[in-house]
């Protein structure tokens, strides 16, 4: 009976019909200690010897939580360790939230669109069709690599790595292009 109470628990110990399930645990845990039904609940853990199904669940998650911790043949470490390999970047993969993610949305999308270097550039609407030319303003192919590193207008002059930790003055940056005017983070 407590073992299937247990079943998943992590999964349903929040819905809000946790109290059909637990009116069935404290029958089992009256008729362990063989008491009457109108027996007050507080006394069904201690006297089946059996704690609380609330806490079991509680229990079980925090069980499984730590056991998922500890793990390291799942699916999911083999691809944290294939971000970080790849990517080299001091973006953490999923253990933490990515840095600058609680920025308002439209920051949080600029400073996404240069990390991956890839957003709406003047490259990029001219091969959808959308701009009449892939040039930027002096003739470069602008790629958001070139408004970001290359443009005498716009190029970012501290560490590009400052996108990647969100340093505050990087989002300023961000902020500037927008000032310019510059659509290509639209
Ligand atoms: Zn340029």
């Amino acid at each position: 009976m407590f073992s299937a109470d247990e079943y998943c628990a992590s999964v349903w110990l929040n819905s809000s019909h946790v109290h059909k399930v637990d009116a069935q645990l404290n029958n089992t845990m009256r008729m362990i200690a063989g008491v009457i039904q109108s027996t007050p609940k507080e006394w069904l853990p201690v006297l089946s010897h059996i704690p609380p199904p609330n806490l079991r669940r509680i229990n079980a998650l925090i069980g499984e939580y730590n056991k998922i911790q500890q793990n390291q043949n799942l699916p999911i470490r083999s691809w944290q360790q294939e971000w970080s390999a790849k990517q080299n970047i001091s973006i953490p993969c999923i253990t933490h939230e990515p840095p600058g993610f609680h920025l308002p949305r439209k920051s949080r999308s600029a400073l996404n669109r240069v990390r991956i270097e890839h957003g709406r550039c003047a490259n990029a609407m001219h091969k959808w069709g959308k701009a009449p030319t892939p040039f930027c303003e002096f003739g470069a192919i602008q790629a958001v690599r070139h408004i970001v590193k290359e443009c005498p207008r716009t190029a970012y002059s501290a560490k590009p790595e400052n996108f990647l930790t969100a340093t505050p003055e990087s989002i300023a940056y961000l902020q500037f292009t927008e000032c310019l005017s510059l659509k290509s983070f639209d």
